[in-house]
């Protein structure tokens, strides 16, 4: 059996009386793209921040790289190599696409005691070269001295995975990284995270389109109401009707 990079094991999560997530269970294999679906309310975002440590599960346990993230902060989750976006783009309007990256080189370099994640990212010399790269890599190279404020909401999209790959990530979680975008550059976006897969990034994403599931995931797991009703490869999942009934309304 491989063994994978991500494990969530029995994760159970409250707020106030409110349970959002029952005991959810799911891999993540190291080099592929896995997809997290599921209805408004299900508990994505919420897994995310257990996963990432934003959010202290009640119950259960996750593993990345085979040791236990608990009681770690945040911050040392990320440390380790497992980063994450947020549902919001959040990029710095006023500083151009190069600086945005140059953000991150910096506060890489700062970190006390940083790990080989951040060490990845370095600063100076070595965080300008690796900004090269990302912007290429993310088709922004172009706009690398234009304001971030004057890119379109897709763009700032790219720009701001770019960001979160100075951190050198070994597992990306990219929470609904097409929402917004406009359907011509949403391709480009599926494109541009296939290329980060051959580049041997792991993705874990939450999408909800269903044509760009089928070309851009290995794997597609379901939430529904915080239970993970199914898993498996994109052409299963996506047309069993129990998946189409709840997450489609057929
Ligand atoms: P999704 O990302 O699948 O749309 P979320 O994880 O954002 O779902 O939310 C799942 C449920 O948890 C929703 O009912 C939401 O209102 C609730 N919720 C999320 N975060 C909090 C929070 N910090 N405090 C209270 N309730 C929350
Ligand atoms: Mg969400």
């Amino acid at each position: 059996m491989v063994e994978s990079l991500l494990s969530v094991r029995g994760v159970a999560k409250s707020f106030g009386g409110l349970r959002v997530l029952h005991d959810v269970s799911l891999d993540v294999v190291e080099g592929g793209i896995t997809g997290l679906i599921g209805p408004n309310g299900s508990g994505k975002s919420t897994l995310f921040d257990v996963i990432t440590r934003y959010q202290r599960c009640d119950a259960g346990r996750v593993t990345f790289a085979g040791e236990p993230l608990d009681g770690l902060a945040p911050h040392a989750v990320a440390r380790r190599g497992l980063i994450r976006t947020f549902q919001l783009t959040r990029v710095f309007p006023s500083l151009t696409v190069a600086e945005n990256l140059l953000v991150f080189a910096r506060s890489a370099r700062a970190r006390p005691g940083g790990g080989p994640a951040a060490g990845k990212a370095g600063g100076g010399g070595e965080g300008e070269t690796r900004a090269v790269e990302l912007l290429d890599v993310m088709g922004l190279l172009g706009l690398a001295h234009r304001e971030a404020a004057g890119l379109s909401y897709g763009q700032q999209k790219l720009l701001e995975i770019a960001q979160v790959l100075m951190l050198g990530p070994r597992l990306l979680l990219l929470d609904e990284p097409m929402a917004g975008i406009n359907p011509g550059l949403a391709d480009e976006v599926v494109d541009r995270l296939k290329a980060l897969r051959t580049r041997g990034m792991t993705l874990l994403l939450v999408e909800h389109d269903i044509p760009v599931l089928h070309r851009l995931c290995d794997q597609v797991v379901v939430l529904n109401a915080g239970r993970v009703m199914a898993g498996g490869a994109p052409g299963e999942v996506l047309d069993d009707p129990h998946v189409r009934e709840a997450f489609l309304g057929e």
